[in-house]
């Protein structure tokens, strides 16, 4: 009769490696939950100026603190894009740290960074829609600038802001549920190597 392998010691490398691959399925699917939750309230906040609470309110508040050093970078600029690098930076810096992860093949980091990708253009969709109305409270009160008035002003398209507002948030979904299809294929991956180490 075959005699079967001891089991591995508690403190062997075997026995470490598989305690390791179930650490890295559990991180894997609990981000993997974070974004859904996460992105259950962005679709739920849908437009309004003023519902983000909790997470996305702390997420929205990175976002603006990137907005305005978009803005400060931008100083040089013409007026035009000087007014559009708040809105520009803070989806294209989400945007680059995505690509890099994608490019160091990082793809739990990658889901992440291209949630909040999508998160963010989904910040900017909101002030997009605003641009007609502008209800949503900006930094500086009743004083401050509103850029996309501003700028669809300049385009001739503020009659068109609520519709391109709902076509940036419908960007910004699209990009936050391929970022949990990424998340969710990680965490399978991870899965299916911890039962067959
Ligand atoms: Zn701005």
């Amino acid at each position: 009769m075959p005699s079967q392998p001891p089991p591995p010691r508690p403190s062997s490398p075997e026995a470490r490696g598989a305690f390791a691959a179930r650490i890295a399925v559990v991180g894997r699917a609990a981000v993997l939950l974070l974004l859904a939750v996460l992105g259950w309230q962005v679709l739920q906040r849908e437009l309004a100026v003023t519902a983000s609470g909790g997470a996305l309110r702390f997420l929205h508040i990175i976002d603006l603190a990137i907005h305005e050093a978009g803005h400060a970078f931008g100083l040089i600029l013409p007026p035009f894009f000087s007014i559009l690098s708040g809105s520009a930076l803070q989806v294209a810096l989400p945007a680059a740290c995505a690509l890099l992860f994608l490019h160091q093949r990082h793809m739990t980091s990658f889901a992440v960074a291209l949630f909040w990708t999508g998160e963010s253009v989904t910040d900017v969709a909101i002030y997009m829609a605003d641009a007609r109305r502008q209800v949503r409270p900006l930094l500086g009160g009743h004083e401050a600038f509103h850029d996309w008035n501003y700028l669809l002003g300049q385009l001739h398209l503020l009659g068109w802001a609520p519709a391109i507002g709902r076509l940036t948030f419908g960007v910004g979904i699209l990009m936050i549920i391929a970022a949990l299809a990424v998340a969710a294929n990680e965490a399978h991956r991870t899965w299916q190597r911890a039962v067959s180490a």
